[in-house]
């Protein structure tokens, strides 16, 4: 289930270069325009009869289309927060490229962060690790995942991986995309086998190689294939 109370975004890191907001997205809706959306307030809609229309015990997958973070976004956020913390039966994924963000974007009675949030930090190389997963975990957040995507280089987590809950991997789509290898996938598997977490390949991307051999990966098989190629590590229901 997702949630887009506001769309538009700008670049903001590697990983934005090839972003489907500066390609066809773009072209229709207007490039860079961040704005509230009709379904702001989608947590809280009712049925005739007085029930939530997203029923509890659901996942609700955040601002996969701009950032939540975003600053032209800051008042409208309040009243997001909001809404998350009248929805205590929903989980909420917010996933972000802009962790640097997080400390004045907080709610007054975040505290130590709210149970039924779930906030994900996007890397997509050494680079940006380096600098956003040690900001990342001196935030107050219950649950944390971090997100290499898309996945533009070999990457060492494993300094970071202690109060991480998980780890997904996806390459870059799209038909400039960048190449994504299967060998830094592998590794940062290991990684998460070794910090005892679990770990999600996602997607291998548009362009991916695999013992020496690239191939160009049509966007519906992508997933189809990293999940072929069975090397996820999960537990219980599939939260991410
Ligand atoms: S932060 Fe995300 S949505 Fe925004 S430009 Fe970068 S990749 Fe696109």
């Amino acid at each position: 289930m997702n949630w887009e109370p506001w769309s538009g975004c700008y670049k903001v890191s590697d990983g934005c270069t090839y972003c489907y907001y500066y390609g066809p997205y773009s072209k229709r809706c207007g490039q860079n325009m961040v704005e509230k959306r009709s379904d702001f307030y989608k947590p809280l809609l009712k049925t005739p009869d007085g029930a939530y229309r997203i029923r509890g015990g659901k996942t609700v997958a955040t601002c996969f289309a701009t950032d939540f973070f975003i600053s032209e976004a800051d008042e409208w956020r309040k009243e997001a927060w909001a809404m998350i913390k009248e929805r205590p039966d929903l989980d909420f994924l917010i996933l972000t490229k802009r962790i640097d963000r997080f400390l004045v974007s907080l709610p007054s009675d975040w505290g130590a962060g709210y149970d039924n949030v779930n906030i994900g930090c996007s890397v997509e190389n050494q680079t940006l690790a380096d600098y956003r997963l040690p900001l990342f975990l001196s935030y107050p957040i219950k649950r944390r995942f971090v997100a290499c995507s898309p996945l533009l280089g070999p990457l060492d987590l494993a300094s970071y991986l202690g109060g991480i809950d998980h780890v997904t991997v996806s390459g870059e789509t799209g038909r400039e995309a960048r190449l994504c290898s299967y060998e830094w996938i592998l590794a940062i598997r290991d990684q998460c086998l070794k910090a005892g977490i679990t770990f999600w390949f996602k997607s291998t991307g548009s362009l991916f190689m695999r013992d020496g051999l690239v191939q160009r990966v049509n966007p519906c098989r992508q997933g189809a294939l990293a999940r072929e190629l069975d090397i996820s590590i999960l537990k219980e229901k599939k939260l991410f």
